[in-house]
């Protein structure tokens, strides 16, 4: 039988097969969490183990803790985040995965967490453009991708239906944040970010996307210097939340 079934397939089927049974034998697919090895070829870790993930739920919560970060910062419409983010947990070894493995998968879990998670809350799922927050050109080199990017993207594939804005980049020289205080940070914002066809996002309602968030200063100068192009509005929203 097996023998007949095999004739049905062209060779290079036959030898796909037989190679990607090779590579599983050295290199498993199995969740990342449980360890288990019935996942399809874009899942990190298993359906269970994404069920049992630390849900914030933020997005139904008014005056969230992510919302707070900005107070007395700059004015957002709502904030959001889907996940705690804890030392080794599950949260962290996905973010490890994202940005020192090079899994694009991570990037395509999160985008789909966050679009499954909000794209039907009027809050922030009417926007007009996803935006993600850009990384240097050097790491992105070295990554291969940006990992905002990666997220939108599996976003879109996931009901939102709006263009990717990627107009806001990343300025060359700007100056680490965490040596400088929030004011001197805000007064620079520009040296962080740049933003090229701003009357686009004029009116607009416009959804940022991050993987973390833990001080807000990333998104706070992001915001600073969208609020350049006057648009309607800003919704923020990341994966995950470090807090303290
Ligand atoms: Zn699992």
């Amino acid at each position: 039988m097996r023998w007949q079934a095999s004739i049905l397939l062209n060779p290079y089927q036959v030898i796909r097969e037989y190679l990607q049974g090779f590579v599983h034998l050295f290199y498993p697919h199995i969740c990342l969490q449980c360890g288990m090895d019935e996942l399809s070829k874009e899942q990190i870790i298993c359906d269970d183990c994404e069920a049992t993930l630390p849900y914030t739920h933020f997005d139904e919560m008014q005056n969230n803790p992510i919302e707070k970060i900005f107070w007395g910062r700059i004015h957002i419409q709502n904030a959001t985040t889907i996940l705690y983010f804890t030392k080794d947990s599950i949260v962290q070894k996905i973010i490890f995965e994202l940005k020192y493995n090079q899994n694009k998968n991570a990037g395509y879990l999160f985008g789909r967490l966050i679009a499954n998670a909000l794209v039907n809350n009027p809050n922030y799922g009417l926007v007009d453009y996803l935006i993600p927050i850009p990384i240097s050109k050097r790491k992105t080199k070295k990554r291969g991708f940006n990992q905002s990017m990666l997220i939108c993207e599996a976003m879109v594939d996931h009901g939102y239906k709006v263009p990717i804005f990627t107009g806001l980049i990343k300025s060359k020289n700007g100056i680490t944040q965490t040596r400088k205080n929030r004011i001197q940070r805000a007064s620079k914002a520009n040296s962080f970010f740049t933003l090229l066809h701003s009357n686009k996002l004029n009116g607009k309602r416009l959804l940022l996307i991050d993987d973390v968030i833990t001080t807000g200063a990333t998104l706070e100068n992001a915001c600073l210097c969208l609020l350049a192009s006057q648009p309607m509005s800003i919704q923020i929203a990341t994966v995950a939340y470090t807090y303290h």
